[in-house]
C-alpha cells in the first residue's frame, strides 16, 4: 500500500512547495510511482509540475467537494514523472464549503482509499496554515514531512507545530507519525544555521533528516520552466540534495521494515 506523507509547516515559504516537487520527482526518477496533491491554493505545486492552474479543468475541490471519480480529476505523467491533482484558487472555495458537508475532516483519506494501492508514494503540499484542508491531509496521511528554516525562533516554531499535530492527529488520526524534520535553504557558512541545527538534532534526534537542502538559485528558478529542478538542471546542487533525500527515505523504509521498527508515534 503507498504510503501518504503531508508537506507542512504553518508558516510560508519554508520550502513546503519545492520538497514536494523536487521529493516527488525524485522518488519518480527511482521508478516509483508517485502522486502530488496540491492542497494550496496557491497552486504553486501545480505550476512547478507544468500545469497551468488558471487553465487546469479539475482541481482538488471537485475531488473534495464534488466527489468527482479520481480518474476525472488527476493528471497524469506532469513534467516531473509523477500524477497530480491540481490546486488554484478553487481550493480556497473548497475550504468554504467543507464546512458544510458531512465528515468534512476525512472527505481527502475517503478520496484517495480506492487509488493508495496503485502508488508507492503520495505527497501532500499543504497551505501553510491549519485550516480544514490541512486537517484533511492530516488525517489522510500516514506521516508528516516537516521543512524548516534553520533561523532565530525556528525551534520554538517547531515546538509548537509538533504540539498542534499531535493534538490534531488524536482527534482526526492517532496513528499519524512524524516522516522527518528537513532542513532547507541551508546556508553552512551562516553561525546561527550550524547553531540551530546542532539545538533541532539535540531536540528531534534521529527525525532530523542527514540530508540538508542548500540554499541553491536553480531550486527558485525551476517552478518558472513548470519544472523540477532535476530536469531543469540535473547538476545543480538543489536536485542532487533531494535525490539524495528520496535516497534517504527509502533507505529509513528498508531498515525500518527489516527490524519492524516502527516510527515514533506522535502521541
Ligand atoms: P512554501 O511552500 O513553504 O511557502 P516554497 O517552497 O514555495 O515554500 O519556497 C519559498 C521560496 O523560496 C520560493 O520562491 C522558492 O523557490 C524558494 N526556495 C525554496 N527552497 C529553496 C532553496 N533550497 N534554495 C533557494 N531557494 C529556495
Ligand atoms: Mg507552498
Amino acid at each position: 500500500m503507498g504510503k501518504v506523507i503531508a508537506i507542512a509547516n504553518q508558516k510560508g515559504g519554508v520550502g513546503k512547495t519545492t520538497t514536494c516537487v523536487n521529493l516527488a520527482a525524485s522518488m519518480a526518477a527511482t521508478k516509483r510511482k508517485v502522486l502530488v496533491i496540491d492542497l494550496d491554493p496557491q497552486g504553486n505545486a501545480t505550476m512547478a509540475s507544468g500545469i497551468d492552474k488558471y487553465q487546469v479543468l479539475n482541481t482538488a475541490y471537485e475531488l473534495l467537494v464534488d466527489e468527482l471519480p479520481f480518474e476525472q480529476v488527476v493528471e497524469r505523467e506532469t513534467s516531473g514523472g509523477y500524477d497530480l491533482i491540481a490546486g488554484n484558487g478553487d481550493v480556497t472555495a473548497a475550504e468554504i464549503k467543507l464546512m458544510e458537508v458531512f465528515a468534512r475532516e476525512v472527505r481527502l483519506r475517503t478520496a484517495l482509499s480506492g487509488v493508495r494501492d496503485y502508488y508507492d508514494y503520495i505527497f501532500i503540499d499543504c497551505p501553510p496554515s491549519l485550516n480544514l484542508l490541512t486537517v484533511n491531509a492530516m488525517s489522510a496521511a500516514d506521516s508528516v514531512l516537516v521543512p524548516m528554516q534553520c533561523e532565530y525562533f525556528a525551534l520554538e516554531g517547531l515546538t509548537a507545530l509538533v504540539d498542534t499535530i499531535s493534538k490534531l492527529a488524536a482527534v482526526v488520526n492517532p496513528d499519524l507519525k512524524i516522516e522527518g524534520i528537513l532542513r532547507t535553504m541551508y546556508d553552512h557558512r551562516n553561525r546561527l544555521s550550524s547553531d540551530v541545527s546542532d539545538q533541532l538534532k539535540s531536540h528531534f534526534g534521529d527525525k532530523v533528516y542527514r540530508t540538508v537542502i542548500p540554499r541553491n538559485v536553480r531550486l527558485a528558478e525551476a517552478p518558472s520552466f513548470g519544472q523540477p529542478a532535476m530536469y531543469y538542471d540535473k547538476s545543480s546542487l538543489g536536485a542532487k540534495a533531494y535525490l539524495a533525500l528520496a535516497g534517504e527515505i527509502l533507505r529509513r523504509e528498508e531498515l525500518s521494515a527489516d527490524s519492524s521498527e516502527t516510527s515514533e508515534q506522535l502521541v
